[in-house]
């Protein structure tokens, strides 16, 4: 065994293993995502019971076998308690954290996703504004933090600022009110180009501090829907449970 320098992150998933073991998933800013074993997680005595629950975000100590990591100890700066105990705000939780599984790999610093996951695990701690919201604001940097959502600052097409228009899904790209005239769109209003561009840019603490009316945040969800169609490739289960529980309604 070789301990490992300490690491930052939050637990993304934790499942039983062996005979009182777990196998956590963590998303670290150092080493990405790593599965750990936390030797003894199940018997109620354990120290490692409490950091071993999502979405605990903390240090972890680590070492290194010849074949698995093993948890050593954690020390936790935020166990989550108001999402934990909410059964609402652990469904979205939930699916943050599997989103962020699908798009975060071994040995691939994070920091930039596990700042990302802090601030909206923080925004479903609260009530300020609709989960539903944070969860299509989580969706859209996430695509930016890996590279893959377009600008919305100008139209595709010809160049010019964007202030409104479509979404093409074909292109997967925004087009202003004059290129989007002729074709098959999803309906970007001044408000949704706005709120695009807020996603897009914001410092990450800026991200939760807005809120937009009920058409808005509908356009910003068919474009995310039509971005995460492209960019994952199975559907979550959390998600599913999401849709189920009625969220596709942007009820809050
Ligand atoms: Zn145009």
């Amino acid at each position: 065994m070789q301990d490992l320098p300490e690491v930052n992150g939050i637990v993304l998933s934790s499942a039983p293993a062996g005979e009182a073991d777990r196998r956590v998933t963590l998303l670290t800013a150092e080493m990405g995502k790593i599965t750990v074993f936390a030797r003894g997680a199940r018997r109620p005595t354990s120290p490692l019971v409490g950091v071993t629950r999502p979405p605990a975000f903390g240090t972890f100590r680590i070492s290194a076998g010849h074949s698995a990591y093993t948890l050593a100890g954690a020390e936790i700066r935020n166990h989550f308690e108001e999402i934990v105990k909410d059964m609402d705000r652990s469904l979205y939780a939930s699916y943050v954290l599997e989103l962020s599984a699908a798009f975060s790999h071994e040995n691939v610093p994070a920091s930039d996703l596990l700042n990302l996951l802090y601030y909206t695990l923080r925004a479903l701690s609260r009530d300020g504004i609709p989960k539903t919201l944070v969860r299509r604001v989580f969706e859209l940097r996430l695509l930016k933090t890996e590279g893959t959502a377009p600008d919305f600052s100008v139209c595709a097409s010809c160049g010019a600022p964007l202030s409104e228009g479509g979404f093409h899904t074909g292109l997967m790209q925004p087009l202003c009110a004059s290129c989007a005239a002729e074709r098959e769109v999803l309906p970007l209003g001044k408000s949704a180009v706005y709120m695009m561009n807020h996603i897009l840019s914001a410092p990450v603490q800026r991200l939760y501090t807005f809120s937009v009316n009920r058409e808005t945040e509908g356009q910003a969800a068919a474009v995310a829907d039509a971005l995460l169609r492209l960019n994952l490739e199975y559907p979550l289960k959390s998600g599913e449970l999401l849709a189920l529980a009625g969220d596709q309604d942007a009820q809050g």
